[in-house]
Formats: structure tokens, sequence, C-alpha cells
């Protein structure tokens, strides 16, 4: 039995169960998030935007920063009242809590929360259906195991329908886990080592989404670019063989990847960013610090001069090429002097845009075992120092867009009539008057104003376009 093929309503057809996903921190989640429904929805589980209404609610947490688990608690409260009311009306609400805190505390959520039935670690969703059905049947479940089989083996695929309605850009796991083990992180701990899906399934997963009218495609992996699956001839391909090969799908017109370490930034990537026209020019490359004593200190296993080194050879090989980065500040130990080493290092890269965090000690991670544990003041004002400065870079990215055409993929209707946001090649929002039937079309945009979080263009005649290309080309833009 497929999605696309449910069971005739009528006699002897189950009812269907209402599922409420609640997905916190980064794109790996939501991606985990859109396989949990993908998985259920053969088993009868139809999605609904309101957890009251819920058969099923799954909060699928992170664990990576401050309070994460905290936050997950208090929701949890919110949603016991919840099933309360449910059982109120003679109806059993079944919660489960998925994810990095999931796989972190385990147990600990059965005994701190009454209400919780289920609890599943990141590797084991392609359990779901048993697990659930264990937990709706009165059994209170706890699943964090690393299991020997291969989850993506099993997890059903979007149907067509489901794939339409999340739009013209996805999201495809390539690679899961990391081996780094920098000393405030953890990922190497909760998604476990790192583990990269052979390409043939990849390929195989693209091409579904492709033909359900996906354009644009972000590989995702909590190490992406240390990915090394088996390919097609065999042979374990980079990060950047799997983008050719990816390339050549037909109706997949941008590509992108996240989130990538500096040390793994090899050659025929970056070669990649020079020659491969459907990787867009922008990269999410964290650093963390500008300082080598911080650096060595995370184990991040580059210095600074690594980092600019790296930035400089992609930049020569994608001269547009848009900069993105994580940093942490208060990292133990961290001083003034360090403090201001990634500062500068802002200032020299100047990143078109950049998360910035106050470091936070994560349980069972060698960083939070140091002594110089910065204090909760100091990292608040070197937070908004950093931020300052970032938000500088940002906005003088933006405004170097004043004037330029270039290509947007709409996605979707805007917030006022006629209106339709869609992407830079940069990433960024970009709002234009066009035609509905343009979603899902790349259309040349001229940018003619720069609002606080989005840019605001008008859609460019395509003659008009190319001599403005021709323009810009001659001009060395
Ligand atoms: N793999 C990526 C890398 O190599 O940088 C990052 C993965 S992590 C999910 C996303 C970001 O969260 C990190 O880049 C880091 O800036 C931040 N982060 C991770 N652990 C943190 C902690 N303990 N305190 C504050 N920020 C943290
Ligand atoms: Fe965490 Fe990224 Fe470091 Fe891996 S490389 S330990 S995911 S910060």
């Amino acid at each position: 039995m497929t999605y696309e093929n449910p069971p005739a309503p009528g006699a002897g057809a189950p009812e269907p169960r209402r599922l409420f996903i609640k997905s916190y921190g980064c794109q790996m989640n939501v991606y985990d998030s859109q396989r949990m429904a993908d998985t259920l929805a053969p088993e009868g589980y139809v999605e609904t935007a309101d957890p009251a209404a819920a058969d099923v609610v799954v909060l699928n947490t992170c664990h990576i920063r401050e309070k994460a688990a905290e936050k997950v608690y208090s929701e949890l409260g919110r949603i016991r009242k919840l099933k309360d009311a449910a059982a109120g009306d003679g109806r059993r609400m079944v919660v489960a809590v998925a994810g990095c805190v999931a796989q972190a505390e385990g147990e600990e959520i059965l005994r701190r929360a009454g209400s919780v039935d289920l609890v599943v670690g990141p590797q084991s969703y392609h359990r779901l259906p048993g697990l659930l059905g264990r937990a709706e049947a009165g059994e209170k479940v706890v699943e964090t195991e690393f299991p020997v089989e291969d989850k993506f083996d099993i997890l059903s695929p979007p149907s067509r329908a489901a794939t339409r309605k999340r739009g013209v850009a996805a999201f495809v796991t390539v690679q899961e886990g990391c081996d780094k083990f920098c000393t405030f992180c953890v990922v190497p701990y909760t998604r476990g080592a790192e583990v990269s899906r052979p390409a043939a399934k990849i390929v195989a997963e693209v091409e579904r989404l492709a033909a359900a009218g996906v354009r644009e495609l972000t590989l995702i992996g909590q190490n992406v670019n240390a990915y090394h699956g088996v390919g097609a001839d065999g042979r374990d391909w980079t990060l950047a063989r799997l983008l050719w090969r990816i390339a050549e799908i037909p109706g997949i017109a941008r590509l992108r990847y996240t989130t990538s370490h500096p040390r793994d930034v090899g050659d025929d990537l970056i070669a990649a960013h020079r020659d491969l026209p459907a990787l867009m020019p922008q990269l999410h490359l964290p650093v963390q610090s500008g300082s080598d004593r911080i650096l060595a200190a995370m184990n991040r296993r580059h210095t600074r001069a690594d980092y600019l080194a790296v930035v400089g050879r992609l930049r020569s090989a994608q001269p547009e090429l848009a900069l993105s980065s994580d940093f942490i500040v208060g990292f133990p130990g961290e001083t003034d002097e360090d403090f201001r080493d990634t500062v500068r290092l802002v200032e020299t890269i100047g990143f078109a845009s950049a998360f910035s965090f106050k470091y936070s000690p994560r349980p069972g991670t060698p960083a939070a075992e140091l002594t110089e544990q910065v204090e909760e003041s100091v990292k608040d004002a070197r937070l908004q120092i950093l931020q300052e400065a970032i938000e500088r870079h940002r906005a003088a990215f933006n405004a170097s867009c004043r004037g330029r055409t270039f290509d947007v993929l709409f996605e979707r209707p805007g917030r006022h009539p006629g209106q339709l946001v869609g992407r830079s090649p940069y990433l960024q929002p970009v709002q234009a008057i066009a035609p509905a039937a343009l979603v899902g079309q790349l259309r040349p945009v001229t940018v003619t104003e720069i609002g606080p979080n989005s840019l605001f263009g008008a859609l460019a005649a395509p003659e008009m376009t190319s001599v403005q290309r021709g323009r810009e080309i001659a001009a060395g833009a």
C-alpha cells in the first residue's frame, strides 16, 4: 500500500489518524520530520497543523544549544493539557519525543514528563510505525539504540502530492553524524559516527523529487563535505562528484549544500564552484572563532590562516561567492584579545551573513568540563559587538545587490496580492510582483530596494537581461 493509493473509504477502512510534528533546530530536523510523516502516511496518518486535534504529537527536538531540553519540557507541559483535554473527549493522544534531546535524555524524559509515551532517537525513525503501535497499545517505549540497519533503506519516500505541497526547493540528507569531535558539540554523541549514503540512493531520491517539480536542491549533512558514499563505479565519491551527477538530473536547476567543515573543502569542490553552473555562488562555512588559541581548544583542526586560505581559493574559483558562517563567543578561556581576533576575521572576510551564538556548555562534551567558563554578562557583551559587525557586512552585501539583475527561483505567493517570493542565487529572499504561474520558475529580477530581511525587485524583460548581463560580464562582475 502506498500513500498515493490510500484504502478506499467505506466498511473496514481504518479512520485516518491525525499527526502533528513540531521541528526544532536545523534543516536536518526539518528533513527528518518530513521523512517521519512520509513513513507514517502509508499507515494511515495524515498531517495536521493543529496539535489539539492530533492523535499523535511528535516533538522533533534539537540539543545543540542552551536550554534546548528545558524548552522541550515546557512544551511538553502545554501538550499535557491538550492530552488531558483529548482524554476528556474520550480520545487517546500519543505523545512522542524524537531528535537529539530524545537521544541524549532517553529514559529521563519519561521520568520528568509523564505525558510522554514514546522516546525515539534520530537513527530509529524507520521503526516509528511499530513503535507508535506499541505506544498506542499503552506501553511506554524508549528507542535510542543505534540500529544496524540503514534507516534510509526503510523510510518511505514522500508521495508526489506531499512533495508538491512542500514546494520547489527541497533538502536531501546525504551524510549523517560526525567524527570531528569539536569540544563544544553534542552532534558526534547524539547523531553518532559519520555515515554517507550511497550515491545511487541519493540520485533515485532526487529523481523522484525532480519529477514532482523540485527545482532547487540542498544536500544536507552535519559534515556534508566529508561525504564519501559509494558511487555508481563502486568507488567512494566525493561531494563534488555527487554534485556533478545530481546536476545531470532533468529539472534540477540549482544546487547547494550545507553544513561544511573548512578542513574538508577539497580541490574538486573548489573546482565545482568554478565549473558547475547549477552550484549556487553561496556557501555556509562555519569557522566558530578567529583566534588560533580558541580554535585549538575547540579541536577545530584548522587555524585562522587555514580558513583564510580556503576562503581565498574559493573566491578565486568563484568571485561571486557569498559566504556565511557560524561563530561561538565566550568559549571557555576566551580572552578579550581572542574575541578581537574573531571580530577582525569578520571584518577581513566580510561575510554576506552569519549566525552567532553564546557558548553553552553541553553535558558530556569536553568543553563543559573546562574550569575557565566565561561570565554570562561578558558573553552577552561580546555577542552584541559581534552581531553588530556581522549585521554591518550583511547590510553592505545586500546594498551591493541594488540595481543588479539575477535569476530568482520563485517559491510561493508573497504577503501582498500579486507578489511572489523567491530566492536569489545568494539565498536572499526576493519579493517581486509576478504572475502566480511563475512559481517554480527561474526568472531574471532587477533589485530595486533593500528591505531589512529581503530584497525587492521587478521582473526584468529577458532581452534587457541579456544586455545587462553582457554589460555585467564586460564589467567583470
Ligand atoms: N557541523 C557544523 C560545523 O562544523 O561547524 C555545525 C553544526 S552545529 C549543528 C551548528 C552550530 O551550532 C555550530 O556551527 C556552532 O556554531 C553552534 N554550536 C554547536 N554547539 C554549540 C554550543 N555548545 N554552544 C554554542 N553554540 C554551539
Ligand atoms: Fe559538531 Fe560540526 Fe564540530 Fe562535527 S564538525 S563536532 S557537527 S561542530
